[in-house]
C-alpha cells in the first residue's frame, strides 16, 4: 500500500490558515473585506485583548441564506469567482474562498447572518473547523462574525502573537486604512469596551484625514488627481517639508485594495528624493486605478501584494506625477541633508535652485557625492591598510596598528565649515557640524544609558495631539518615557500632556518629538524600543547643540574637536552612516598628479 494520502479537511484548512491568518490583524482584514464585498456601508468591529481573545464584526451587507452560511465554511467556496477568466477581472476584495474556513479552523467562531428576504437569520457555531450547531436566530439583515480564542488549538502560533498593544495598534492601523478607501461608509472600532473611533461617511478624502489625524496634517497635504493613459492616480500627498519617521503613514491602494507594493513605494521615494531621505518618509494616500487586466491580484495568499503587468511603466508614471505635483508647490521647505541626526537649514525652493542646481538632481550628481562615490570606488582597489579606514571603520579604531601615528593635525579651515587636517598618509576634510554632532551623540547616549541626567518641569505643560493608534502605543510606552526623563500622561484618547522633560530638551518644542518617539518605538520589542528612543533623543540633542557650519573656529578648538573625534570608535562616520570626514590618501594624490 502506498504512503500518499489526501490531507483531511481540517488539516488542510489549518495549513491554509498559516498563510492567510498570521495574526489577529490578518483575520480582521479578511472579515472586513468580506463585509465590504457584501456591500455593507456600516461596519462595526469590537476587539478584545488585541484580537487575541475576541474579534467581533457586524455589517449591514446583503447577508447569507441558510445554505450559504454552511457553504461559506467549505474550502475554496466563494460566491465571487466562477470561471478561470474571472481571475483577470476581479472586482471584489476576496475571491479565493479561503478566509472563513481558515479562520474557523484555528478559532471558536460564531456566524450569524440574514438576507433581506428572510424573516429570520441563521447562526452557525464552529470549533476548529467543526460545525457544532446550526440554529435560527433573530438578527438584523447583514452578517455578524465572532472569532474567539484565535489559535486556541495551535499553541505554536499563539507564541508568535505580540503584546496586546502591538496587535491592537496593527488592527487600528488597518481599519483606519480601509476607512480611507471607503469614504461613504461608517466604521466603528471598539477595543475592550472603549470606542477608539467612529468615523461617519464623508464626501472627501480631506474630511476623512481630518477625522483621523486632525487639522495639523491637513495643512501639509496636496491633492492629486491625474490620468496618464489608462492609469489614474488620486489621493493626497504631503508637502516636501512634512515627514514621518516611518512608512506607517503611507497608504497605498490599487483598485481599492490595500497593498504593500515595492514598485509604488520605490516610485514614492524617488519622487521625494532630495527632500527628506533615509529615515524620513512622506505621508501618502495614493489610490491607483488601473484596468483589471493590468494587474494581477492573485500573487499572495493574503492578497496584500499585487503585480503590475507593466511594472516599470507604472513606476515611472507614479514617480513623475508625484514629483511634478511637488515641484509645482511654491513653498518654503526644510532642507534635510541626508539622514538624521542632521537637519541642516531652512531654505526656499528658489534659493536651493540657484545655489545648488536643480531641485531634484539626484544626490550622486552633486560634486560632494561624486567625490565620495569616486573615493569609495578607488578604495576598494587599494591595498588593505588604506582600504580599512573608509570601508571598515565602523567597528574598528583607526590607526591603532601604528602607535607611532598621532591624531590628524589641523591644517586650516575651508569656508568656515570644513576642517582640513593631515596625518602621514592622509588628507582629511572634516565636516565640523557632523563631527561635533558625533561627539555629542556619544556623550548623550552614555548619559541616557546611565540615567544620570537632570529633569526639568515645563513652565507650561505641552499638549500633544495624536492618532488613536499612536495613543495606544504611547500608553504602552509610558514606562519608557518615564525612564528617559519625561513626565507624560494621557488626557483623552487623542491627546497627551507633557509636564517634565530631560533638561537638555527644554529649549525646544517637545510635542513633535514625543510623537516621533512613539513612531520610532512602536511595535518594537523592549530593548529595540529603548535603543530607538536613546538614538532619537541623542540625535535630536546633538544636532541642536553642535557647532554649525559657517562658523570660524580657532586652530585650538579644531584640534580639540579632532582629538575628541578620534577617541570615538568611529571617527569617519556619524551614527547613521553619514560621512564625517572625506579622506584622500597620499597614494591617491600622487596618482592624480600623475606622479605614479
Ligand atoms: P472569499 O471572500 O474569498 O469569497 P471567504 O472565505 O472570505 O472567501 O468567504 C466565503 C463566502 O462567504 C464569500 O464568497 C461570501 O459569499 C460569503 N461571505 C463571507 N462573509 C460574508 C459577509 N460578511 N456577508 C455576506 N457574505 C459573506
Ligand atoms: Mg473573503
Amino acid at each position: 500500500m502506498g504512503h500518499i494520502r489526501v490531507l483531511p479537511d481540517h488539516l488542510a484548512n489549518q495549513i491554509a490558515a498559516g498563510e492567510v491568518v498570521e495574526r489577529p490583524v490578518s483575520a480582521v482584514k479578511e472579515l472586513l473585506e468580506n463585509s465590504l464585498d457584501a456591500g455593507a456601508d456600516h461596519i462595526r468591529l469590537a476587539i478584545e485583548a488585541g484580537g487575541k481573545r475576541k474579534i467581533a464584526i457586524w455589517d449591514n451587507g446583503h447577508g447569507m441564506d441558510h445554505d450559504d452560511c454552511l457553504m461559506a465554511f467549505e474550502r475554496h467556496a466563494t460566491s465571487k469567482l466562477t470561471r478561470a477568466e474571472d481571475l483577470f477581472s476581479i472586482r471584489t476584495l476576496g475571491f479565493r474562498g479561503e478566509a472563513l474556513p481558515s479562520i474557523a479552523s484555528v478559532s471558536r467562531m460564531t456566524l450569524e447572518s440574514r438576507t433581506p428576504e428572510a424573516t429570520v437569520g441563521v447562526r452557525v457555531t464552529l470549533r476548529g473547523s467543526k460545525i457544532e450547531q446550526v440554529t435560527e436566530v433573530a438578527c438584523p439583515v447583514g452578517t455578524h462574525v465572532n472569532v474567539g480564542g484565535l489559535f486556541f488549538n495551535i499553541p505554536a502560533r499563539r507564541k508568535f502573537m505580540r503584546r496586546t498593544e502591538t496587535e491592537l495598534s496593527w488592527i487600528v492601523n488597518l481599519v483606519t486604512q480601509y476607512s480611507f478607501a471607503h469614504l461613504d461608509k461608517r466604521f466603528v472600532l471598539e477595543s475592550d469596551g472603549r470606542t477608539l473611533f467612529d468615523v461617519t461617511p464623508v464626501t472627501s478624502l480631506k474630511e476623512r484625514i481630518y477625522q483621523h489625524f486632525g487639522k495639523d496634517m491637513m495643512r501639509h497635504m496636496l491633492d492629486l488627481d491625474q490620468h496618464c493613459d489608462w492609469l489614474h492616480l488620486s489621493g493626497m500627498i504631503s508637502t516636501p517639508n512634512y515627514f514621518k519617521t516611518s512608512r506607517s503613514h503611507q497608504y497605498l491602494f490599487v483598485n481599492g485594495r490595500l497593498v504593500r507594493d515595492k514598485v509604488l513605494s520605490h516610485a514614492i521615494s524617488e519622487a521625494y528624493r532630495g527632500f527628506g531621505e533615509g529615515h524620513t518618509h512622506p505621508v501618502i494616500f495614493l489610490f491607483v486605478h488601473v484596468p483589471s487586466a493590468e494587474v494581477d491580484v492573485n500573487v499572495h495568499p493574503a492578497k496584500t501584494e499585487v503585480k503590475f503587468i507593466q511594472g516599470a511603466w507604472v513606476h515611472d508614471r507614479v514617480r513623475d506625477v508625484l514629483r511634478e505635483r511637488l515641484v509645482a508647490q511654491p513653498l518654503t521647505v526644510t532642507y534635510r541633508v541626508r539622514t538624521p541626526p542632521v537637519i541642516a537649514r531652512q531654505t526656499s525652493l528658489d534659493d536651493r535652485t540657484q545655489n545648488h542646481g536643480p531641485l531634484f538632481t539626484p544626490n550622486d550628481d552633486n560634486p560632494y557625492q561624486r567625490f565620495v562615490a569616486r573615493h569609495e570606488v578607488d578604495h576598494t582597489s587599494q591595498p588593505s591598510h588604506i582600504e580599512e579606514p573608509v570601508a571598515a571603520v565602523a567597528d574598528k579604531p583607526l590607526f591603532h596598528a601604528e602607535p607611532s601615528l598621532q591624531n590628524p593635525r589641523v591644517i586650516g579651515q575651508f569656508r568656515d565649515s570644513y576642517i582640513l587636517a593631515q596625518d602621514r598618509e592622509h588628507l582629511y576634510v572634516i565636516d565640523q557640524h557632523v563631527a561635533h554632532e558625533r561627539i555629542l551623540y556619544d556623550q548623550i547616549n552614555a548619559t541616557l544609558l546611565s540615567g544620570s541626567f537632570e529633569r526639568q518641569k515645563l513652565l507650561i505643560p505641552e499638549t500633544v495631539e495624536m492618532t488613536r493608534a499612536q495613543m495606544i502605543d504611547f500608553e504602552s510606552l509610558e514606562p519608557l518615557f518615564t525612564r528617559f526623563g519625561f513626565d507624560v500622561g494621557a488626557l483623552d484618547d487623542r491627546t497627551c500632556v507633557v509636564r517634565e522633560v530631560p533638561a537638555f530638551l527644554t529649549s525646544r518644542q517637545v510635542g513633535p518629538l514625543v510623537v516621533e518617539l512613539v513612531e520610532k518605538a512602536r511595535g518594537q520589542r523592549d530593548d529595540a524600543a529603548v535603543e530607538a528612543i536613546i538614538d532619537l533623543l541623542a540625535a535630536t540633542r546633538a544636532c541642536k547643540a553642535a557647532i554649525k557650519i559657517n562658523m570660524r573656529l580657532t586652530a585650538e578648538k579644531m584640534q580639540h574637536l579632532i582629538d575628541q573625534l578620534w577617541s570615538s570608535s568611529s571617527p569617519l562616520f556619524c551614527p547613521h552612516g553619514r560621512p564625517i570626514a572625506l579622506t584622500m590618501t597620499n597614494d591617491e594624490i600622487e596618482r592624480n598628479f600623475l606622479r605614479k
